[in-house]
């Protein structure tokens, strides 16, 4: 029974690299991955490799430092302490997504906030805070390259689903990889329509009433499955679902 639960997130995780190509929220760059089912220090994630060509072979094991797990030695992710830093500040999250999608970037550097505005979006939370890299880190290359780095975007995010990265993009948490898949796809719509309507006038935002009543919804429920079932087929690799038990 035990190798048959990590077989399935193995698989999931091809699913989720799959789904955020397809759907435009990553494209070389970007990575997502789920906290390891059997041990929480731990963490499954692909080497380094574009989303949308990740296969099962791809993904490796790392424990919460971002060290890979058994030796591998192919080359990771730079930007991997994103996800270790967040597991261990936030045992509620259970996948990890990092996007630069273009969409989302115009909030990350403008005084702008972004605020979830239609229904679908609800789901990223009615505070999203934007972590600046400078602030205690000075001229960088931007990326997330070491835990100190990653420990204290974590602390950006808070116990936030999103926060927003400047110049650089965004990191969702969610309580299921179905969860972050959802964010992650629907941030980058959320911005669009945000930044559409912002240039005929006033907006009206999602109240924090709004925001809770559809946010409550459980990480393993129907509709969620639903959504995922249908980027996975749209992805090109419904093979690879698991049958929803
Ligand atoms: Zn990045």
């Amino acid at each position: 029974m035990t190798p048959n639960v990590l077989e399935k997130a193995l698989r999931d995780v091809v699913i989720a690299n799959r789904i955020l190509a397809h759907e435009g929220v990553v494209d070389a760059y970007g990575h997502v991955s789920v906290r390891h089912p059997l041990d929480p220090t731990r963490y499954l994630l692909s080497r380094s490799r574009a989303p949308e060509l990740v296969e099962r072979g791809d993904i490796v094991e790392f424990d919460l430092e971002g060290k890979s797990v058994g030796g591998d030695t192919r080359a990771p992710y730079l930007e991997r302490f994103i996800h270790g830093a967040i597991y261990e500040a936030r045992p509620d999250v259970q996948a990890v997504v990092h996007a630069h999608a273009e969409a989302v970037l115009p909030f990350t550097i403008s005084a702008t906030p972004l605020r979830p505005v239609v229904h679908m979006a609800s789901f990223i939370g009615a505070r999203i805070p934007v972590w600046d890299i400078r602030d205690n880190f000075g001229d960088t290359n931007l990326l997330v390259v070491n835990m100190a780095q990653g420990r204290d975007l974590a602390r950006g995010l808070g116990g936030e689903r999103v926060a927003l990265m400047r110049g650089h993009g965004f990191v969702a948490a969610g309580r299921s990889l179905p969860e972050a898949i959802r964010i992650g796809v629907y941030m980058p719509v959320n911005a669009r329509v945000l930044l559409d309507a912002l240039r005929l006038g006033e907006v009206t935002a999602l109240s924090r009433g709004e925001i809770e009543a559809h946010a409550s919804m459980k990480p393993d429920d129907p509709a969620m499955w639903r959504a995922w079932e249908y980027w996975a087929v749209r992805a090109g690799c419904g093979d690879l679902l698991s049958a929803r038990t």
